[in-house]
Parts: C-alpha cells; sequence; structure tokens
C-alpha cells in the first residue's frame, strides 16, 4: 500500500473471529456472523463477546447478502483511498447495512447510480469482486434492488 509520495506498508491481525469472517467472503461470498447463546442476538461481523450479555459466542450462523440500509451519506468530496493511494471516484456512499438475518448493522460502501433510490430502508445486495483475497474490500460495494 502506498499514499502520495512515500511508501507506508502496514499489515494487522484481525484475530481469531475477524479472519474466519474474512476467509468466508473470499472463499464462499458468505457473510458469517456469530449468535448470542443468551439474547439470541446475531452479530455482524461476529465478535467474541456480546457485551450486553458478557457471555462469549461460538455459534456462527450464515446471514443474507442482501439486506436493507440502516443509515448512509453521500461523498462528494474525492478522499485518498487508503487501499489504493488513488481518489476514490465520487459520488459514493458509506453505509450503516442490516443484512437479512443479522441484528446489528455492517459498514461498507453503497454505488450511487439512481440517487433517488438510496434511501433509508432501501433493499441492497453485496457486490463481490472477482479475484478476493481477504480484505474487507473483496465486496467492492452494496448497490440498491430494485
Ligand atoms: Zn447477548
Amino acid at each position: 500500500m502506498h499514499s502520495g509520495e512515500g511508501e507506508q506498508p502496514f499489515n494487522y491481525a484481525v484475530g481469531e473471529y475477524g479472519s474466519r469472517f474474512l476467509t468466508e467472503i473470499r472463499d464462499n461470498k458468505k457473510f458469517m456472523g456469530v449468535r448470542c447463546p443468551k439474547c439470541k442476538k446475531v452479530y455482524i461481523p461476529p465478535r467474541k463477546l456480546c457485551g450486553p450479555c458478557f457471555t462469549e459466542m461460538d455459534e456462527w450462523v450464515e446471514v443474507a447478502s442482501e439486506g436493507v440500509l440502516y443509515s448512509f451519506t453521500i461523498l462528494r468530496f474525492a478522499f485518498l483511498d487508503p487501499e489504493t493511494g488513488e481518489k476514490k471516484p465520487v459520488p459514493y456512499g458509506y453505509a450503516f447495512i442490516k443484512l437479512d438475518g443479522a441484528d446489528t448493522c455492517f459498514q461498507h460502501f453503497v454505488e450511487i447510480k439512481d440517487e433517488s433510490k438510496v434511501k433509508v430502508g432501501a433493499r441492497v445486495k453485496a457486490i463481490f469482486k472477482e479475484k478476493r483475497e481477504g480484505k474487507i474490500v473483496d465486496i467492492e460495494h452494496f448497490v440498491v434492488v430494485d
């Protein structure tokens, strides 16, 4: 990865649950979450502990790659994309998405094709990259489903 003139390579560990989450997206285009044994809440992305219950979670459940827009913003100013070092073409959306079967929201980009269709409650689906590498950007973005 590079940004501007200086090369700034770095890696970080996403942990056991983050690794499984990204691996399932890479290999199977599946979203895997975990369910709390006490309150039954399904977390996406998965985490080890349910905060409110203070309970360890180890029941993996698949949720849909479709869901609804919970909230969003539309970016019209091009920032440097940390993944590429290039300016990310505008406009694009950044949203909290509630995938079907999940109780928490997942954050990702939303394609802005027809802005009038990008609304809270709109149905969206994930578009996966053809060549996936185990990164969160293996999901290209979400698109509004008509
Ligand atoms: Zn719980």
